[in-house]
């Protein structure tokens, strides 16, 4: 099935197989299953880390941020994506409404899917298909966040 994926020019990447996404290919990868990506302020530095996932294929989408160094075992519940354009913070989550990570969530969500996100917040996959969470090894992947594999079955 086509996609409609493609990698894009000028793209930011560093040497662990992390790179920036942008527009359309910034949506897919949030939302292909098993996504792992970090927003930068590029102007403060501040930095959080989020887990989006999806337990199977007509259930929302779960949003947890990272508290601690392990990238296995560090992720909160935050909060949820109902239907792939509308995120909620989590009565259940033990982060609170006002932290500031609840708060990037519930301020970046909405931007991103609406592709109004401004270009001072990057958003950067961590080197990992958001679907099926290998790591990626080709630079088409790393573009786009997806294996060949992942990225030719459509989401
Ligand atoms: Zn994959």
């Amino acid at each position: 099935m086509e996609t409609g994926i493609q990698p894009e020019g000028d793209q930011a990447m560093d040497d662990e197989g992390r790179a920036q996404l942008s527009g359309d290919n910034t949506v897919a990868f949030i939302l292909a299953g098993n996504a792992i990506f970090t927003l930068v302020n590029s102007e403060t530095g501040n930095r959080f880390t989020f887990r989006v996932r999806r337990p199977k294929k007509d259930a929302p989408h779960f949003v947890s941020v990272l508290t601690g160094p392990d990238t296995d075992n560090d992720f909160q519940f935050l909060g949820t994506i109902f239907e792939g354009k509308t995120y909620v913070h989590g009565r259940k989550s033990g982060i609170g409404k006002d932290a500031q990570s609840a708060r990037v969530a519930a301020w970046a969500f909405p931007r991103i899917f609406e592709g109004t996100l401004p270009e001072s917040i990057q958003v950067w996959h961590e080197g990992r298909c958001g679907k099926c969470g290998r790591r990626l090894t080709v630079p088409e992947s790393i573009m786009i966040g997806l294996g060949p594999t992942c990225a030719s079955k459509g989401l």
